[in-house]
């Protein structure tokens, strides 16, 4: 028997998907943020994210609101991914028979602030009974631009980037295990109320960009998925990597490493992205007259097998894995 942590979240989608049917209209499958489905000249994206309390979410934590409305960024985050424009959602919730009708509504308050906030008009869902604790899972249809960003477009010479500071959700979500309340309010923020980036997103789909990806399980994960997918050598320089004041202050206070925390801490849903070095000083100096939102060069892209390095050194922790216990 193979038990379901020694293959891990990846390798259980690969086994689970092996010889899925598609169909001609179907220009990317299983493998992307989204996917992406030619109908006549349209090109519509798909994607699903689903919320499992005490997996994704504590009540002890967190806001009715701030969860629905987080089930709803993470879904519209993908969307942002491929440089796209979210449309419709639908939202399945499963809770139990004793869940208070007033919490679930005002994950609804939250869900529809995400939606709002997402410019997308929420269409439908499925609801049903659990046996403990609630699920929410967010679908999200949109619509490609010209041509959506994949995660298998980087190309050696290409330049990586990243919005925003990767690691601040990670740290926010350590202050709330520690129940630091003291903790900086920016840190928590990050962990509680992601914003996805659709306008940068389309704003760099727009660009030269390569690759893109949004960051959900750390920066070398989801990097690591564009090397694959892209058959190219990322390399992550850590002394380029940004961090704010609140980062730092955090991880002296707490013991906590603010660059473990970057490379392999999720949830940030900032995007990451390659891009050809002849043209990345413009894209990102127009990025910075348009958005309230840093974008840094982290790395390159190199010839070679397909993985991320760090420093140059291969790195042995990656970010986060369903089934896999924390190493
Ligand atoms: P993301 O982090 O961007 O939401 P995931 O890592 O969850 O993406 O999923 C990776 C890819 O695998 C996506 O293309 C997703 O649609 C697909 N996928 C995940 N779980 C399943 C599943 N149970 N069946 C089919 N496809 C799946
Ligand atoms: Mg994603």
């Amino acid at each position: 028997m193979t038990r379901l942590d020694q293959l891990g979240e990846f390798g259980l989608i690969d086994l689970l998907t092996k010889n899925v049917s598609g169909n001609s209209s179907v220009l990317v499958g299983i493998g992307d943020d989204c996917a992406v489905v030619q109908e006549g000249k349209k090109q519509h994206l798909f994607t699903c994210d689903a919320f499992i309390e005490n997996i994704h979410f504590r009540r002890a934590w967190a806001s009715p609101e701030d969860i629905g409305r987080k089930a709803a960024a993470a879904a519209l985050s993908d969307i942002a991914a491929m440089g796209g424009i979210a449309r419709y959602m639908l939202v399945t919730l499963a809770c139990a028979r004793d869940t208070d009708v007033t919490y679930l509504e005002r994950i609804y308050t939250g869900l529809k602030a995400g939606s709002e906030e997402g410019r997308v008009a929420l269409i439908g869902g499925d609801t049903t009974a659990s046996c403990e604790g609630i699920m929410i899972s967010v679908t999200v249809i949109g619509k490609a631009l010209d041509n959506p960003v994949l995660r298998s477009g980087a190309r050696p010479g290409d330049v990586v980037a990243v919005t925003g500071y990767p690691g601040c959700a990670a740290l926010g979500l350590h202050a709330l295990e520690q129940g630091d309340g003291s903790a900086p309010e920016a840190l928590l923020h990050a962990h509680l109320r992601p914003r996805p980036k659709l306008m940068e997103g389309k704003f760099l789909g727009n660009g030269e960009v390569n690759a893109m990806i949004d960051l959900s399980d750390g920066l070398v994960q989801d990097l690591g998925h564009i090397a694959v997918r892209s058959n190219v050598s990322i390399d992550i320089e850590t002394e380029k990597l940004p961090f704010t004041p609140e980062q730092c202050a955090y991880a002296e206070k707490s013991g906590v490493s603010a660059l473990q925390a970057a490379l392999c801490g999720g949830e940030d849903y900032e995007l990451a992205f390659t891009v050809p070095p002849r043209q990345v000083a413009t894209l990102l100096a127009e990025f910075k007259l348009q958005f309230h939102l840093p974008v840094t060069v982290i790395g390159a892209v190199t010839e070679g097998p397909a993985r991320v390095t760090v420093d140059g050194l291969p790195c042995h922790h990656t970010g986060y894995n369903h089934f896999q216990t924390a190493k």
